[in-house]
């Protein structure tokens, strides 16, 4: 399922690949965030040309809208939205804590109101397994409770350890549904996507800032089990310092032969030092976020194509880029459709951006083989200038834009 292809000397970076019913996912890879059935500004058949191989599906606002019998009605969302390779589906947990309204978390569950039309809904463990399977996902999430930034001790002892026990109970849900006439036929081998029991299963580990917490999280949910594990609760507001560190506490408790998932993050420089400490998967919103107000990431940094700057620039967002929109298009034009509001500014953006992280990764895949990976890595993070308001956008806050400067 998961196999260790190389390893590298200097840091605890691996290059692997993991094998699901919808493909191969070479590791250390990049998860383009699909929230809507939709990576936002991109078509499937561009994420192909990408080279994306997984994409994620947001369970929660799928659930909301349009609703999982939709999706079911049209064979699951690989089939609703033209999608034939992985999906990874989170359970959904960390929406209803940062979107809902009115939630209530008791041990059975999350009460909770939709953000859209207010209408009152329940997701259990069990609940949030099956709306995954309904969804056909290829990587399902366990339910868990991502506890806040900051966040008392006690509290995060207490939510982590339910979060353990609700890992527990997804387990035994998806166990009790992959009953043996429902594994895959060898006369119908096509049957396998439509089953249960060839889904593969994430847990996750919680425990907030603390070292030990993240530590006894980390061996609880392993002695689970899972196919995978995921590192929740990070770049949720956290100082960069103690989300290395939650990583660094619980990464020697996960195995080895086992795929790590580090949910939510981040910034380039941040993905090649999770990669550095062990990580193998990464999603996040950043590519897609920033392209829409205009924001490009290069080697260096970040730039922002609405400045005036760029107005005569002939040159591409990136000298050197591959990608369909480097290939055609000059940083004046891109910036003028950003100024003018024209839908296919932040097209452009969006597709670069997707590039550069899936790039990255698989710059950073090479290397590991090459066994020169920790070089990169240092020369990378060196070159590259983070800016302030990219690690805001990246934990969602309102990110205030420097004034335009004005028109020419
Ligand atoms: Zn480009």
């Amino acid at each position: 399922m998961f196999k260790v292809l190389a390893q590298d000397r200097q840091s605890k970076a691996r290059r692997g690949r993991l094998t699901t019913v919808h493909g191969l996912v070479d590791t250390p890879a990049f998860i383009p965030v699909g929230t809507q059935g939709s990576v936002k500004a991109t078509s499937p058949r561009e994420l192909r040309e990408l080279d994306a191989q997984i994409i994620l599906g947001n369970t929660y606002h799928l659930f909301v809208r349009p609703g999982i019998e939709v999706i079911q009605y049209f064979g699951g969302l690989h089939k609703f939205m033209n999608w034939n390779r992985p999906i990874l589906t989170d359970s959904g947990g960390y929406q209803i804590f940062s979107l809902a309204k009115l939630r209530k978390i008791t041990e059975k569950g999350v009460h909770f109101q939709n953000h859209v039309d207010g209408k009152p809904a329940f997701i259990s463990p069990e609940i949030a397994m099956e709306i995954q399977s309904a969804l056909g996902s290829d990587i399902a999430m366990v339910l868990d409770e991502c506890a806040p930034y900051p966040c008392e001790r006690d509290y995060a002892g207490r939510s982590a350890e339910m979060t353990a026990r609700w890992a527990a109970r997804c387990k035994r849900a998806v166990e009790a549904n992959a009953s043996p006439a429902r594994t895959v036929s060898p006369t119908n081998p096509s049957a396998a996507a439509d089953t249960t029991a060839n889904r593969l299963l994430f847990g996750i580990v919680q425990g907030a800032t603390f070292e030990d917490l993240r530590r006894s999280s980390a061996q609880a949910i392993v002695d689970l089990d899972f196919d995978g594990y995921a590192i929740g609760g990070v770049s949720v507001g956290e100082p960069e310092e103690e989300m290395m560190c939650a990583v660094e506490s619980a990464e020697p408790c996960l195995p080895k032969h086992k795929p790590r998932y580090a949910m939510g993050l981040g910034t380039p420089p941040q993905l090649l030092e999770m990669i550095a400490r062990g990580i193998d998967m990464f999603d996040c919103v950043l590519p897609t976020r920033l392209a829409r107000n205009g924001t490009a990431f290069t080697a260096s940094g970040t730039i922002n194509l609405k400045n005036a700057e760029f107005a005569l620039d002939k040159s591409p967002i990136e000298e050197n880029c591959v990608c369909p929109t480097c290939r055609e298009f000059a940083r004046g034009y891109v910036r003028h459709l950003i100024k003018a509001e024209e839908i296919l500014g932040l097209r452009l953006i969006t597709l670069h951006n997707l590039h550069f992280y899936l790039d990255l990764m698989n710059r950073a895949r090479t290397e590991i083989e090459r066994g020169t990976f920790d070089q990169f890595r240092r020369e990378f993070v060196m070159g590259y200038k983070v800016r302030d308001v990219d690690l805001a956008a990246s934990v969602g806050k309102a990110v205030s834009l420097p004034p335009n400067k004005p028109g020419r």
